[in-house]
C-alpha cells in the first residue's frame, strides 16, 4: 500500500466528492495520508478528516504565504490542536520567494517568515513533533534557519534544491520527500538527486489537489491531483533506482511510518 504524506484534501476543489473520493482510496492501494494545514482552519479541517478517516493523519502549522499579522493567539491555537493525537507534524511551515518578484505586494516580506518559521520550529521542539518542511525558491535561508534545530527531524517536501544541500539534511536525520513533479519530462535534476540518495530517507506525496503528475497532467482538460495518482511518483522512483514499484511501495511506507510515528 501507498502513503501519500502530503495532501491538502480541506481544499475546496474536493468539496463536490471528498467524502466518496477519500472513502475509495484503500481499493485503489492508498493506505495512508497526511493532510497538513496551512493555516489554523485548514489545520482543524485536516484533524476533522482524521477524525473520520483510520487511515487519515494531519499536521497543523501556518505556510508562510500567510505570514502577516500571524497573532500569537494563533500560534496558540496550534499549539493546542497538536495535542490531538492523530496530529503527527506541525506542518506546512517554511519559506516561500517565489512569489515576490510575482505579486511583491501579497508576498510577506522574508524577515516575517523567517519569525514565523523559527516561533513554529520551537513550537514543534516543545511538543515533540516532527515538521514538515515547504522551501521555494528560498534554500539558503531556509537551510541555515533549519541547522540551528538539529535537534528535531523534518522533511524537506516537494524538494526543489541540490543534491549536495540534500546530504546535508540526510545528514541532519531529516527526510526528503518528492511529488508529482518529478514525472515531468526527463527530469535530470531529480533523477540525479534520487540516484544518489539512500532510500530510507525519501517519501513520496501528491502535495494534492496541485502538481498533478504525468501523463494525468497531459491530459486536454485540467485534472485535479489526488492520493489516487501518487503511484506515478513511486513508478518514477522504481525505474530510476532499478528497484521494483512493490519495494519502492514498500520501503516508502515504512520511511513515512517511522518520520511520522504511525504504528
Ligand atoms: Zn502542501
Amino acid at each position: 500500500m501507498l502513503f501519500d504524506t502530503h495532501a491538502h484534501y480541506d481544499d475546496d476543489w474536493f468539496d463536490a466528492d471528498r467524502d466518496q473520493l477519500l472513502s475509495s482510496m484503500p481499493e485503489h492501494n492508498v493506505g495512508l495520508i497526511l493532510n497538513p494545514g496551512c493555516t489554523v482552519k485548514t489545520s482543524e479541517t485536516a484533524i476533522h478528516l482524521a477524525e473520520q478517516y483510520e487511515f487519515m493523519y494531519a499536521a497543523v502549522g501556518i505556510h508562510p504565504e500567510y505570514s502577516m499579522g500571524v497573532t500569537q493567539a494563533e500560534i496558540d491555537q496550534i499549539r493546542s490542536l497538536s495535542e490531538h493525537p492523530k496530529v503527527k507534524a506541525i506542518g506546512e511551515i517554511g519559506l516561500d520567494y517565489y512569489w515576490e518578484k510575482r505579486s511583491p505586494e501579497t508576498t510577506p516580506p522574508r524577515e516575517k517568515q523567517k519569525e514565523l518559521l523559527r516561533i513554529q520550529l520551537e513550537l514543534a521542539r516543545e511538543v515533540g513533533l516532527p515538521v514538515i518542511i515547504h522551501d521555494r525558491d528560498a534554500h539558503e535561508d531556509c537551510f541555515n534557519i533549519v541547522k540551528e534545530y538539529t535537534d528535531i527531524c523534518g522533511v524537506y517536501h516537494c524538494y526543489s534544491g541540490s543534491l549536495e544541500m540534500a546530504r546535508e539534511i540526510i545528514k541532519l536525520g531529516w527526510y526528503i520527500s518528492f511529488t508529482g513533479v518529478i514525472t515531468y519530462g526527463r527530469a535530470k535534476k531529480a533523477r540525479h538527486i534520487i540516484e544518489n540518495l539512500p532510500m530510507d530517507r525519501i517519501m513520496i506525496e501528491t502535495d494534492s489537489p496541485y502538481l498533478t503528475p504525468e501523463p494525468e497532467r497531459l491530459q486536454k482538460k485540467r485534472v485535479r491531483n489526488s492520493s489516487l495518482f501518487v503511484h506515478r511518483v513511486a513508478e518514477r522512483i522504481a525505474e530510476w533506482k532499478n528497484m521494483t514499484v512493490e519495494e519502492v511501495e514498500r520501503i516508502t511506507m515504512d520511511n513515512g511510518k517511522r518520520f511520522f510515528s504511525i504504528d
